[in-house]
């Protein structure tokens, strides 16, 4: 039996059933929360894209692991591929930029993003970022559009 003051376990379907699970982070982008912890600063998610091109520039203070479910994807700055059942780590203090190729209809990767990503434009200068607290307010607002609730995001929160 566990004690009342412990926090919460998690075992869920990675892969929801209800896509309306799924948080809109830019057009044919989003990203299914699986663990928002506000303790330690990160997050769990799964991000899934539908479209080919660059997503995001960005640098990570923090370390980063990655595990692709499906298609692929790379860093321009990288001369390796991320494909299925490959697991990737970013080092903090890395910048690169996600790019997915014009052959891969849909990936999905895990990602356990600790601290934060910082956004980066053309000319390399910082441009906004993305932490465990701007990625519950996007769950939050987006629950609240699609009818499931904006308290719908705290069975993420730790
Ligand atoms: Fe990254």
């Amino acid at each position: 039996m566990s004690a009342s003051w412990t926090i919460p376990e998690m075992a869920v379907q990675a892969i929801p059933d209800d896509d309306r699970l799924w948080v809109p982070q830019a057009p044919q982008v989003w990203f299914r929360p699986l663990l928002l912890n506000t303790v330690q600063g990160e997050w769990v998610n799964l991000l899934k894209v539908t479209r080919a091109g660059m997503l995001s520039r960005h640098r990570h203070p923090a370390p980063v692991h990655g595990f692709v479910l499906k298609g692929s994807w790379r860093y321009l700055e990288h001369d390796w591929v991320a494909t299925e059942g490959m697991y990737v780590f970013e080092p903090p203090g890395e910048i690169h930029t996600l790019v997915v190729d014009d052959d891969v209809p849909e990936m999905i990767t895990l990602f356990h993003v600790c601290g934060a990503l910082v956004y980066f434009d053309e000319q390399m200068r910082p441009c906004g970022h993305d932490d465990v607290h701007t990625k519950i307010e996007l769950c939050r607002r987006h629950y609240a559009r699609v009818g499931l609730g904006d308290d719908f995001v705290r069975q993420f929160i730790r």
